[in-house]
């Protein structure tokens, strides 16, 4: 009797097991926002050995590429403004490349050499009471002489800046780079199924178990999820939203996420969610498209090669891609949701 009941008890263990794959769940800070790594289909000691690994690659990239710490992109970004040719830290190189690309196809207002603007609206300090709406004299002064990505002379390894304002600042393409290189490493130590989501910024491999990855979609200005993706094989999902540094002063509100072409904060969007292969891409591209807010970001996803795009406006209003239409699962929704004419097919190229 008790054989036959110990057998019962390993059938139902097992097929529990069956229904629900178990994963493996870690959370560390990097990045200023939480990680969150899942990974499913692994063992636990392997998945364990992992996430060591991922957590310490956040820190070293988290030091690497921290716009105002001191460290090598600091160097850089004591060099590049007096225009005297150097040697830049190979730490630095891939991201300033990928940052050159990326700002070019997104018409420049994905610019990270605007971190002296950023820096202007106090986004540098980690204080958020130094946040503050600089003189428009000052931000007028910026635009007059707006650095761009073009304006770093590269040589091989050597770099020379054109511009006395040039300042680089990774807070929007850093985060996708880093997932996309974690997720590479997460390959080479065997892990095929995983999630690598900071601060609901996400790149997903594989699945879990048999079902895709389930991924909700941040809610602009409230909690709760505006819907659901499911992906399954290997793709990234990032927002860009005017919640993540804000503050406000006389009664406005203002954000982190500034317009090159006027010197102030994007004006007309909420929230932007992009949909791509490589996490790199879809982060700037996040960027760019809230820049380039409710009526533009139709044509420059366009010449992004961006087919999944869902942009909140600053009314509530809700507007999609057709692509994204069918991928996402929206969940109760106050505003109008308008879906857009079909983008061309062509999609960007996995990065890196
Ligand atoms: P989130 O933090 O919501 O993921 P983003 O990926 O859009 O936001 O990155 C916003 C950060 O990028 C800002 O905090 C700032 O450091 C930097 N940034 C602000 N404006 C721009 C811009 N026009 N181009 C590139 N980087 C920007
Ligand atoms: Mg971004």
């Amino acid at each position: 009797m008790k054989r036959w009941q110990g057998l019962f008890w390993m059938a139902l263990l097992l097929a529990g097991c069956g229904a629900e794959e178990p994963v493996f769940e870690t959370r560390f800070l990097a990045f200023g926002t939480l990680v969150d790594l899942s990974i499913s289909g692994a063992p636990r000691a392997q998945a364990e050995a992992a996430a060591t690994a991922i957590e310490q690659d956040f820190q070293t990239m988290h030091h690497l590429w921290h716009a105002w710490d001191p460290g090598p992109l600091g160097r850089v970004n004591r060099l590049l403004p007096s225009g005297e040719r150097f040697a830049a830290p190979p730490s630095v190189l891939a991201l300033i490349g990928l940052g050159q690309e990326l700002s070019a196809r997104s018409d420049g207002l994905f610019n990270p050499a605007i971190g002296g603007l950023v820096d202007l609206w106090g986004f540098h300090r980690d204080d958020p009471s130094q946040w503050t709406p600089p003189d428009d004299d000052r931000i007028q002064a910026f635009v007059q002489q707006l650095p761009s990505m073009a304006d770093i002379e590269t040589d091989g390894i050597f770099l020379r800046g054109a511009n006395p304002r040039l300042k680089l600042d990774f807070g929007a393409l850093g985060k996708g780079y880093g997932i996309d290189l974690a997720i590479e490493h997460l390959r080479e130590m065997g892990i095929e199924n995983a999630i690598l989501n900071a601060g609901g910024d996400l790149r997903a491999i594989g699945s879990r178990g048999d079902r895709p990855w389930r991924i909700a979609i941040r809610r602009p200005a409230g909690a709760g999820a505006l819907g659901i993706i499911a992906v399954s094989g290997d793709e990234a999902v990032f927002t860009s939203g005017d919640y993540e540094r804000k503050f406000e002063h006389q009664g406005r509100r203002y954000h982190h996420i500034i317009d090159p072409r006027t010197g102030y904060p994007a004006r007309g969007s909420l929230s932007v969610t992009v949909l791509h292969a490589d996490a790199t891409t879809a982060d700037a591209a996040a960027t760019a498209l809230f820049i380039a807010g409710p009526d533009g970001w139709h044509a420059l996803a366009a010449r992004m090669g961006i087919r999944y795009v869902l942009l909140v406006d600053d009314q509530g209003a809700i507007q999609m891609t057709p692509a994204m239409a069918e991928r996402i699962e929206l969940l109760a929704h106050p505003g109008p949701v308008q879906i857009s004419p079909p983008l061309p097919a062509a999609e960007a190229p996995r990065h890196p």
